[in-house]
Parts: C-alpha cells; sequence; structure tokens
C-alpha cells in the first residue's frame, strides 16, 4: 500500500515512524527545508542557536514517556535541570533532537509543497512543482486551516471550531549573560515566556535566549514585518532585563501564527468516508507535542487496522 504523509512535524513523523514499525513505507512530504514542523531548531551565524518552536516536551502517558525514554537512550533527547529546580525534556543537541529520531527510516522529501490533493479511481494524486506518483492513502497533518484548503470540504467541517493563538517569538544572543533565571512565565505584560535557551543540555553555546510574546501581544502584531517585531521585542526584553543594545551581537524574530491550539477538535483525528484520507496534528487533542505525537500515532493504527 503506497501512503503519503504531508508533513514532518510531531504527527507526521509519528505516524510515519508507527507505520514503518509495522512494515510499510510511507512516504513524508514538507514544505520547509527542515523537519520538526513547530519543534524548531534555528542555526545563525555559524555559532548560535535557538529552539524558537516548542521550548520543553511535556509528558503525560506511559506511551509518549516510553518514546522519550528511547530518544534519551540515543542522545536525542534530554533531561533539562533548570536553576529553579525544575526537570524538562528536551530535544538534543536541539529542540529537532526528538523529530530526527522520529524521522530514523523515513523516507523524507522536504523542500516539497502539496498545492492540491485529487482522489481518482486509482488512487490520490498529489500535485507539487514536480509530478508525483499516486498514493493508495493520504495523511494531512498540516495545521487546521492549511488542511482546510488542502483536503476541501468533505472532511473540514469539523475544524471549522479549531483555533490557534499565535505566538511571536524573539532570539536573542548577548555578549554577557543576562541576570535572570533560565526560565520565566510572564514575566512583563507583552512576555508569556523568557528562557536562557543555551542552558540547556548540549547546546553549542552560551548566551542565547528566546523570548515568546503572549497571545495578545502576538494578535496585535501579527502582521508587523519580522524586523519590527525584532526592534519591538528586542527594545522590552533589553530595558526589562537592564541591558543595552551593545550588549546584543545577534537579534531575530519569527512569526508564528498557528503557535498554540486554543479549541481543539476533541477526537485524534479525522478520516474520509472511504478512509483512504486522515487529517491530523495537535489540533485534534491539545496544544503539545504529547497531543501532535498521540494523534499521528493513532491515525497509523487506523490505517493499519484497516489495511
Ligand atoms: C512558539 C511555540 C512554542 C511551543 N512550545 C511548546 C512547548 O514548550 N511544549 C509543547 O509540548 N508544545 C509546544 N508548542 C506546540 C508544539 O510545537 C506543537 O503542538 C507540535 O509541534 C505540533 O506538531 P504537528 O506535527 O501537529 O504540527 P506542525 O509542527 O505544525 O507540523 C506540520 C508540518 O506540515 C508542514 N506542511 C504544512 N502544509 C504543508 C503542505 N501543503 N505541504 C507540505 N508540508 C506542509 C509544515 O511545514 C510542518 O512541518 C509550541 C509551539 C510554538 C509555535
Amino acid at each position: 500500500m503506497k501512503i503519503a504523509i504531508i508533513g514532518s512535524g510531531i504527527t507526521g513523523l509519528s505516524c510515519a515512524r508507527r507505520l514503518i514499525e509495522a512494515g510499510m513505507a510511507p512516504v513524508v512530504f514538507d514544505k520547509g527545508r527542515g523537519l520538526g514542523g513547530r519543534v524548531a531548531t534555528r542555526r545563525a551565524e555559524g555559532r548560535f542557536q535557538f529552539d524558537h518552536g516548542a521550548q520543553m516536551i511535556p509528558c503525560e502517558t506511559r506511551g509518549f514517556r516510553t518514546l522519550l525514554d528511547e530518544a534519551m537512550s540515543e542522545g536525542c533527547v534530554a533531561q533539562w535541570d533548570t536553576d529553579a529546580g525544575e526537570r524538562h525534556y528536551v530535544g538534543t543537541p536541539g529542540m529537532t533532537g526528538l523529530a530526527k529520531f522520529l524521522a530514523t527510516g523515513v523516507d523524507l522529501h522536504q523542500a516539497t509543497e502539496i498545492t492540491a490533493l485529487t482522489q481518482h479511481a486509482d488512487g490520490w494524486e498529489l500535485e507539487a512543482s514536480a509530478p508525483l506518483s499516486r498514493f493508495d492513502r493520504v495523511v494531512c497533518t498540516a495545521p487546521a486551516p492549511q488542511t482546510t484548503k488542502l483536503v476541501g470540504p468533505a472532511l473540514t467541517q469539523p475544524l471549522n471550531g479549531v483555533t490557534y493563538d499565535p505566538s511571536l517569538t524573539l532570539m536573542v544572543a548577548l555578549k554577557r549573560d543576562a541576570n535572570a533565571p533560565d526560565t520565566q512565565s510572564n514575566p512583563t505584560d507583552a512576555f508569556a515566556w523568557v528562557a536562557r535557551d543555551s542552558a540547556k543540555p548540549g547546546r553549542p553555546t552560551q548566551n542565547c535566549w528566546v523570548v515568546q510574546a503572549n497571545a495578545d501581544w502576538s494578535a496585535a502584531h501579527l502582521e508587523r514585518t519580522k524586523d519590527e517585531i525584532a526592534t519591538l521585542m528586542l527594545d522590552l526584553f533589553l530595558s526589562h532585563y537592564g541591558l543595552a543594545p551593545t550588549d546584543v551581537a545577534y537579534a531575530t524574530a519569527h512569526r508564528w501564527r498557528y503557535a498554540f491550539v486554543s479549541r481543539q477538535l476533541g477526537q485524534p483525528f479525522v478520516t474520509s468516508r472511504d478512509g483512504t484520507l486522515h487529517a491530523g496534528g495537535d489540533w485534534c487533542l491539545g496544544p503539545r507535542v504529547e497531543h501532535a505525537w498521540q494523534s499521528g500515532t493513532a491515525i497509523a493504527d487506523d490505517i493499519l487496522a484497516t489495511a
């Protein structure tokens, strides 16, 4: 059976991994150049590194903990003991470590945006810039609004109730350390999260910080240019921590339009009436990496049950 998976975030890669474990050979397409989706690590100027998407990997279920333990034994996940005495799972050497672990053995085609899906008598045709062969099953794991555009009305009605909060994120490298704890939630009216990203285990450089604006501030400034966002957030960051512009070695911003699921679907995936098209993602069950893993593995189990 030929299976195409759209998206190499945690949902798509978890689905692929489960299918591969069962002897299938899915093909994964992602429009991005990297893998992991919102579990993202950026390197800059050859010396700075930032996790500008998911910060850590909370774990509530036994199955997900087993996966994290396996990834830890491969050196792709580690435990981060913060200076506040908290312990969190994180990817190593960046958050994408978890995605890379899941992607082992996956037939992955990056920089391949799927622009349309059409069902024919002999299977699904995926449109991309280069022609792709037909597939018996398709799994779409893009964020709900992007999935809606791709899969059409047959599957999308229940997706309309899904909502997201945006997140504007600042990445800053400092020439000297800031006098602040490793992590802070809601330290200012604008910021939801500030972290000394380089304090996580296995990071190559020092004094790299990640700052996330809260949902209201992000929504209010969402359509500004990335340079404007970086300037605004950097000013707030520097003044809050008593730093000067001359302390900054590097700064840039990222716009996550669909960052955190604020209203989820309430079921692990949706599927077409004939069972040949599945859609899922964190938007099915909640706002975290674990929810993406749950959705991806549930889709794979459904495909295997009906194969
Ligand atoms: C700033 C931020 C901080 C976060 N912090 C945390 C945290 O600390 N802990 C936590 O557990 N969760 C956190 N999250 C949420 C977590 O990142 C997500 O829940 C999870 O990564 C979602 O995975 P996914 O695979 O469902 O979706 P995504 O990661 O969005 O993956 C979807 C993939 O589909 C690809 N795609 C979309 N359309 C197409 C197309 N047409 N063709 C090909 N490819 C396509 C995209 O490029 C992407 O790679 C955070 C998210 C953000 C943005």
